[in-house]
């Protein structure tokens, strides 16, 4: 599958009129479904990691969308520069333009068509709740332990959380 994406990659590159990334490939991030890594002086250093947990818990719709992301990031920083590089208005517009995705409070309510659920963040993660029934926020907590659940009190019936459970 990789040949596939460095292939997408280097004629996106191409169609666009960017210097082609050092590489695009799967390594063990667990904290976002890619990510793009710029090089600052040499940009055809910048390279693409995408989570290999997208090929556990997702197919292949779901990494190119991932790609398409990224791909965006390096399309903003080639054309405009480094203060177009995060998740501001112009990255919005393009991502949701070459049909990446994003998280939803990136997207807010203009580009929600744009926004996705499929996270390999979220997969991994614990939801934390009460004993009374209650979710501990929209929070995802990598490990739970006993330790740090202490720290953590319901907001209905000021208990201590002590189960947590995947999604
Ligand atoms: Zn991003
Ligand atoms: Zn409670």
């Amino acid at each position: 599958m990789i040949t596939r994406l460095q292939k997408f990659s280097d004629s996106f590159c191409d169609i666009h009129q960017l210097p082609r990334l050092k590489s695009v490939e799967f390594t063990a991030i667990r904290r976002a479904n890619g990510l793009y890594h710029y090089k600052l002086s040499t940009v055809e250093e910048s390279r693409i990691s995408l989570s290999s947990g997208m090929k556990e818990h997702f197919g292949f719709k779901e990494i190119m969308e991932t790609l398409l992301h990224e791909l965006t990031h390096h399309y903003c920083y080639c054309k405009f520069g480094i203060e177009e590089i995060g998740h501001g208005e112009t990255f919005k517009r393009y991502c949701s333009m070459f049909g990446g995705k994003m998280n939803e409070n990136i997207a807010g309510e203009e580009y929600a068509s744009a926004a996705s659920e499929s996270y390999v963040s979220k997969e991994i993660s614990f939801r934390l709740y009460c004993s009374c029934g209650k979710a501990w926020s929209r929070e995802y907590v990598k490990m739970p332990t006993v330790s740090s659940m202490r720290n953590r009190y319901c907001r209905t019936c000021k208990e201590t959380m002590d189960k947590w459970k995947k999604r």
